[in-house]
């Protein structure tokens, strides 16, 4: 992934929201958030924990048992063989069907102050990108399973399709740092709606309001000029300091603040980036001078800890899975899932699609009635 995707809601800014917290308190968050850069650190030819700064060096790591607090940060990539549509590469359906709003520019579908004005662009892009239209991929059942040998810690996600939800990665090991379809709110009194409740009006495609205060309800996927979750920032205090292996996949490490969370890890801590191509890599010149000494440390000769695999995200995952014993393991569980995931699909299409004839035949009765009553008055 060269680009962020739809799917990769980019550049939110780093702020924090808490009912009633004063911005003192944000500040003060956010100056702790940007303070904990153990990773940034004057390296003096650190030992490594790795045998040896590869792949190979980073399976034996985790089949060693060196590591128990792994960390995955994902990004579209996780999600592209899913079908998750890319709105923004030029020449996409997706992108295409915008046009015919007329947005100011791309970006304004994800703008909360275009969005209070005019929701229907959203919304349309929205019964796209429902969940429970998609299936988790390789990648994200590769994360489910580092959770049931307990060697996740948590998984951060830029990701807003739940695809990690779908997987069965429990919500307590997930961090959508861009917010989720999951639940939604009301825009104005912040009532919240569940996903059920918000899917039947996104696929029947009527604009969802508040049952109390007729305010439009929107799902609670951070747009720009909204804070970030508050867990965002307070699980990084917690998780990054005690992070032994960071595992980044599918992503382009260009969103902030997701990005820096690569330097928020330990030193010694071992870095693999799972990508089409190398993102992340500092620059060593611009670091000798101190200057942004964050970033992967590749091709570095002081490299102790950064291993890039670079290629298609599912196949590196059957391959890590097969490098680990576990390939079976992941196969079988992909292949299972997927079977229970297209029967419940199936049948909540067909529920769907009987709510839409119902509204349907309910909209002709009321125009045939409405135009009887027109022709008896004429
Ligand atoms: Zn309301």
């Amino acid at each position: 992934m060269t680009s962020p995707s739809s799917t990769e809601v980019s550049s939110v800014k780093p702020k924090v929201e808490s009912p009633g917290s004063s911005s003192d308190e944000e500040d003060e968050i956010y100056k702790r958030f940007a303070s904990l850069n153990v990773g940034v650190k004057p390296e003096e030819n650190s030992e490594s924990v790795l045998d040896e700064v590869s792949i190979d060096g980073i399976i034996k790591f985790i089949k060693d048992k060196k590591c128990k607090n792994i960390i995955t940060l994902a990004g579209a990539g996780i999600s592209t063989s899913a079908g998750i549509p890319d709105f923004r590469s030029k020449g996409s359906g997706l992108y295409h069907n915008l046009q015919k709003y007329n947005l100011p520019y791309p970006d304004a579908i994800f703008d909360i102050n275009y969005f209070q004005s005019n929701p229907q662009p959203f919304f349309s892009l929205a019964k796209e990108l429902f969940p429970g239209m998609f299936k988790p991929t390789p990648s994200h059942y590769l994360i489910r399973l580092l959770h049931e040998k307990n060697l996740l810690l948590r998984h951060y996600t830029q990701n807003i399709d739940t695809l990690e939800r779908v997987a069965g990665i429990p919500e307590e090991k997930i961090v959508e740092a861009h917010g989720t379809f999951y639940t939604s709110h009301c825009i104005d009194c912040r009532k919240e709606y569940s996903l059920s409740w918000m899917k039947e009006f996104v696929m029947t495609e009527v604009i969802p309001k508040c049952e109390d205060c007729e305010g439009v309800v929107k799902p609670d996927i951070v747009f720009f000029g909204e804070n970030l979750p508050p867990k965002f920032f307070h699980s990084i205090m917690e998780d990054f300091p005690l992070c032994d292996l960071l595992i980044i996949l599918g992503s382009s490490l260009v969103v902030q603040p997701f990005c820096t969370l690569v330097d928020k890890v330990p030193k010694d801590c071992p870095r693999l980036l799972i990508n089409r191509e190398k993102v992340g890599a500092r620059n060593p010149a611009l670091a000798f001078l101190g200057l942004l000494s964050g970033g992967l440390k590749f091709n570095e000769p002081q490299n102790t800890t950064d291993v890039a695999w670079l290629g298609d995200c599912d196949d590196i995952c059957l391959e890590f899975a097969d490098k680990l014993g576990w390939k079976s393991e992941l196969e079988k569980m992909v292949k299972e899932e997927h079977a229970r995931l297209q029967k419940e699909q199936s049948q909540q299409k067909d529920e769907i699609d009987e709510k839409k004839e119902e509204s349907a035949s309910c909209l002709k009765k009321v125009s045939s009635s409405s135009s009887k009553e027109a022709d008896k008055n004429s």
